[in-house]
C-alpha cells in the first residue's frame, strides 16, 4: 500500500529522493522555502537552475523541473511553480493542481519513490489554506493509484496552521486505500 505522511517542519532537512520546491518563473530563487533550499543546499543548485534557464528560460507556473539537491539530504530538488493568488480568477486552481501533478510526473520518469511537498502558493503567493490543501491531497491521491516507481509523498508543513489543516484533510483519506502516517 501506498504511504502519505504529514511532517511539520522544514523541508530542507527531509530524506527522500527528492524535495520539492516552490520557486518563482525564474529558477533563481527567491524568499521562503525557495530562500531556504537554495541557502542550505549550496551553490550547485543555482547552478543546475542556470543551467535550466539557458535551455527553456526558466518554468512556467504549473510547470516542473528537476535538478541535485547540492549539499542537501535529498537526491534532487524538484522546483515547480504554483500561481499567485488572485481572488481565484486567473485559473489558480488548476495551476495548483498542475504544480503538484507535474512535480509527481518529474519524480516517476526519474523512478523516485519518496517525495516531499511543501504547501506549495500559501505563503507570499497568498493561496487560501484550506483550498491549496484539498487540491494538494486530491490531486497526489488521484496521482498515485496509477503511480509506479513512487511509494511515498511526504507533506511537509513549516507553519502550524497549514499543519492543522493538512491533519484535518488526511484523516479523511480512506485508509483501505493508503496508509496515512503522522496524523
Ligand atoms: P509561495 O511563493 O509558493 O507562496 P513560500 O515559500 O512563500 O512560497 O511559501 C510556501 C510554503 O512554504 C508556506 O506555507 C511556508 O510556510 C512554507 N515554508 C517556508 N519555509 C519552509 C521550509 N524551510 N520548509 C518547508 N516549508 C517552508
Amino acid at each position: 500500500m501506498k504511504t502519505l505522511r504529514l511532517i511539520q517542519g522544514d523541508i530542507t532537512i527531509q530524506k527522500v529522493d527528492a524535495i520539492v520546491n516552490a520557486a518563482n518563473t525564474s529558477l533563481l530563487g527567491g524568499g521562503g522555502v525557495d530562500g531556504a533550499i537554495h541557502r542550505k543546499g549550496g551553490s550547485q543548485i543555482l547552478e543546475d537552475c542556470q543551467k535550466i534557464r539557458a535551455r527553456q528560460g526558466g518554468c512556467a507556473v504549473g510547470q516542473a523541473v528537476i535538478t541535485s539537491a547540492g549539499t542537501l539530504p535529498s537526491r534532487f530538488v524538484i522546483h515547480t511553480v504554483g500561481p499567485t493568488w488572485h481572488d481565484g480568477q486567473d485559473d489558480e486552481n488548476e495551476l495548483l493542481k498542475n504544480a503538484y501533478l507535474n512535480s509527481l510526473k518529474l519524480a516517476e520518469k526519474h523512478q523516485l519513490a519518496t517525495v516531499a511537498f511543501p504547501n506549495i502558493s500559501t505563503g507570499v503567493y497568498h493561496f487560501p489554506k484550506h483550498q491549496a490543501a484539498k487540491i494538494a491531497i486530491k490531486a497526489v491521491i488521484e496521482y498515485m493509484q496509477d503511480a509506479e516507481s513512487l511509494a511515498e509523498i511526504n507533506f511537509v508543513c513549516f507553519d502550524l496552521e497549514n499543519f492543522k489543516i493538512y491533519r484535518q484533510q488526511l484523516a479523511e483519506v480512506d485508509q483501505n486505500q493508503f496508509q496515512v502516517l503522522g496524523i
